[in-house]
């Protein structure tokens, strides 16, 4: 007999009827004889419904109190789900991130999991529960409530199978698996049998948010196996996660994603001269501000000046105003400009390591279609090109082309994982 900790998303337990069928998919693990414990997302749209409507109240939520709000989305569902499983007739006991012994540090809207207390889930599963766990959500000091970061609840899966030392984290989704590209978007997109965990972590880090990165992280560090698979087609086996040396790495580019999350920032004319991009990366980390690409400007006048770009969250604007003034004082800048039209598009591959010509390949396709590139990072394994938002489809459709990540429809993968 073994451990399996299942996570089902927001789609999969958006009704009641969808609801039942996950009731079926958990009961369907715990017949072939193990334990299973299960972490769940807020039904539907109910974490952005209860956004906005914090945003009915002010423009500037404390995030203390957000927390307390977002975390109820996933009580809903964890309750209604162990209902569903206590109705067939196995027994399943809800349990909250605090009951569940989740603890995180103390920050709110984006906690990371410090430990997790396993004994009372422990406890639970001896007396033959299933155990159902509310997702993205955790307790700090004082025993105020934290939550993860949106996606989160992947995390809250891959953590808890870490802790249990599970033999496997199933993360069902409304897709069947992991795919080259966003299959909403890029309808040729292909599902991929496997990915390497730093290509998962990668992509989830550009902008493909069929997983949380931090959960690719945790499995990674944890050597979990983890597979993403559909809520709707529970004998297909979806895609694994798993480490790069059992792969082979015959194409340079495994998947590409797009973001439109980020803004562009631009300070203008910051005078070159030692300490001033230290000040000013310094003051957007002082205020819990995420940087993403960087690019600074040759100097180009006869003012010895520079201007230093770079990308933050747009959900982070709010911040990043309220601190703009400061900005321009410590470094003098002749503006600040904000540019949110912007797509950040990534492409990701372990073997394009020692690979020349990838990034000529991509810059090259880019120009091709016309399209300017605004800023470029890069990472052993990624290249993203910041380009107009309008060009955002375009790009993949071309980048997809080009890599070879489109075309026909891989057959499904029947059966299951044995553990
Ligand atoms: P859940 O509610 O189950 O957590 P999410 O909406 O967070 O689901 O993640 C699933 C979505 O991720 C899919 O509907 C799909 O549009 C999107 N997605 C983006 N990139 C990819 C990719 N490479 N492969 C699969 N899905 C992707
Ligand atoms: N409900 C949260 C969100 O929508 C967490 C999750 O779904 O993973 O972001
Ligand atoms: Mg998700």
């Amino acid at each position: 007999m073994g451990l399996v900790v299942q996570k089902f998303g927001g789609t999969s337990v958006a009704d009641s009827e969808k609801i039942k069928n996950v009731a079926n998919a958990v009961i369907k693990e715990k017949k072939l004889g193990n334990d299973v414990v299960v972490v769940v997302s807020a039904m539907g749209h109910t974490t952005d419904n209860l956004i906005k409507l914090s945003q009915e109240i002010t423009v500037a939520p404390d995030s203390r109190e957000m927390d307390v709000l977002l975390s109820t989305g996933e009580l809903i569902s964890m309750s209604l789900l162990a209902m569903a499983i206590n109705e067939t007739g196995y027994n399943a006991i809800s349990l909250t991130g605090y009951q569940a012994g989740i603890k995180t540090e103390n920050c709110h809207t984006h906690a990371r999991i410090l430990n997790i207390n396993t004994s009372r889930i422990k406890r639970h599963l001896s007396e033959n529960k299933i155990v159902v766990v509310a997702g993205f959500q955790g307790f700090c000091d004082d025993c105020d409530i934290t939550t993860l970061g949106r996606g989160g609840s992947d995390t809250t899966a891959v953590a808890l199978a870490c802790a249990l030392n599970a033999d496997r984290c199933d993360i069902y989704s409304d897709v069947e698996g992991v795919y080259t590209a966003d299959p909403r978007v890029i309808k040729t997109a292909k599902k991929l049998k496997e990915i390497s965990y730093d290509e998962m972590l990668e992509l989830a880090r550009v902008g493909a948010n069929v997983l949380h990165p931090r959960s690719v992280e945790a499995a990674k560090l944890n050597n979990m196996k983890m597979r993403v698979r559909s809520s709707f087609k529970l004998d297909d086996l979806g895609t694994l996660i798993i480490g790069v040396d059992d792969m082979e790495l015959n194409k340079p580019v495994t998947g590409l994603a797009c973001d439109t999350s980020q803004v562009r920032i631009v300070i203008c004319d910051v005078e070159d001269k030692p300490g001033n991009a230290a000040k000013l990366f310094n003051l957007l980390a002082e205020h819990d501000l995420s940087v993403d690409m960087i690019i600074q400007s040759y100097a180009r006048n006869m003012k010895n000046t520079n201007d230093i770009a770079f990308t933050i969250s747009k959900s982070d604007m709010q911040k990043f105003n309220s601190i703009k003034d400061k900005i321009n004082q410590i470094v003098n800048a002749s503006n600040i400009f904000v540019d949110e039209d912007i797509v950040k598009v990534s492409i990701v591959g372990a073997g394009m390591i020692d690979r020349p010509g990838i990034a000529a390949k991509m810059f090259d396709t880019l120009a091709s279609e016309n399209i300017n590139i605004k800023m470029i990072s890069t990472s052993e394994i990624k290249i993203s090109c910041l380009v107009e938002k309008k060009y955002s489809e375009l790009a993949a459709k071309a980048l997809c082309s080009v890599f070879n990540l489109d075309g026909a429809k891989v057959a499904d993968v029947k059966g299951d994982l044995p553990l």
